[in-house]
């Protein structure tokens, strides 16, 4: 099992650590498959986990939620909208206040790239980042890891197209660090403008020209919104042509291996990046990545509670 007391990105993530999250992840999805007594341990019971958001979130923050009461701990939400932060408090005062409440672990989205590391060093708790700005999203990364091997039994050698708006894109960096790190290969693919001007240094990844280039012979086509929220007010191109050019439809998918699986971080903007019917055909598991995030995120919490 994994030895770090946070977990702030993929990059400074061991492999080594990073496998033991998505074996014990697995093996909890396993347990949990099975009656709803199983889905209620006491490993960190007595403890108590906030979640900090500071943007908006379904799904990362309610699977943590999740993941926090499988495993017995207090849960508590604090969305920046309703906090004090509105009266002008700084994140750090946020913070140790929560920490002076004897919260053990925060779990911190952040619009700022950055911000969880910047507490990490100046509070006792334990970080975990839930998203922070464009810089990374380690939980995301290690359940689409998880799915991708459980779906394809290995991530070695297996080619993983990730399409869309990568300059602004969390996913598209966690991804893409901890997938090469694991053995596997990966494209990116999205117009110019949403592409990093130096790709290769966020990892070794393959440049495709095209959505088609990027789909030919892959076994994962992972598909991105475009983050209207970072852009600025630029729009790049109508929706319609985005979704023309680089939305994945019936016709771009074949040229991928005839196995290959449709993954998507959410939320999706159906009829934009994805075709609507795709979304929810059966090379769809964009459903086993959300339940694979509550266990990796119990790993997670596992792990840094552990090592505190
Ligand atoms: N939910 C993911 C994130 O928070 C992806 C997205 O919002 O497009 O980064």
């Amino acid at each position: 099992m994994g030895t770090a007391r946070h977990l702030l990105g993929t990059d400074a993530l061991a492999v080594e650590d990073a496998t033991a999250l998505l074996d014990r992840a697995d093996a909890m999805l396993v347990t949990w498959a099975g009656s709803p007594e199983a889905r209620k341990g006491t490993l960190l019971r007595g403890r108590t986990v906030v979640n900090l958001f500071f943007e908006a979130s379904t799904r990362t923050r309610t699977s943590f939620e999740i993941a926090g009461k499988r495993l017995g701990a207090d849960v508590v939400n604090v969305s920046a909208a309703a906090s004090s932060v509105t009266k002008g408090e700084t994140l750090l005062d946020t913070v140790r206040n929560l920490e002076a409440m004897r919260a053990e672990v925060i779990i911190l989205r952040h619009p700022a790239s950055g911000a969880p590391s910047f507490v990490a060093a100046r509070t006792g708790a334990s970080v975990v980042n839930a998203g922070d700005g464009t810089h990374e999203h380690p939980t995301q990364a290690l359940l689409d890891a998880l799915t991708i091997r459980r779906k394809k039994g290995r991530l070695a050698g297996i080619v993983v197209a990730i399409c869309g708006d990568i300059l602004h894109s969390r996913v598209a960096r966690s991804n893409a660090i901890l997938l090469t790190k694991l053995g596997a290969t990966v494209r990116f693919c999205g117009p110019r403008t949403m592409m990093p001007r130096e790709p290769r240094a966020i990892a070794d990844v393959q440049l495709a020209r095209s959505l088609d280039e990027a789909a030919e012979g892959a076994d994962v086509l992972m598909m991105l919104r475009i983050q209207n929220e970072r852009l600025g007010g630029a729009m790049l191109s109508t929706t319609r042509e985005y979704s023309r050019t680089f939305g994945l439809n019936a016709r771009v998918l074949a040229r991928a291996k005839p196995d290959a699986i449709i993954m998507h971080p959410g939320p999706i903007n159906r009829g934009v990046e994805l075709d609507t019917m795709l979304a929810d055909s059966a090379r769809s598991v964009i459903l086993d990545q959300v339940e694979a995030g509550v266990a990796v995120r119990a790993a997670v919490l596992e792990m840094v509670t552990r090592a505190a």
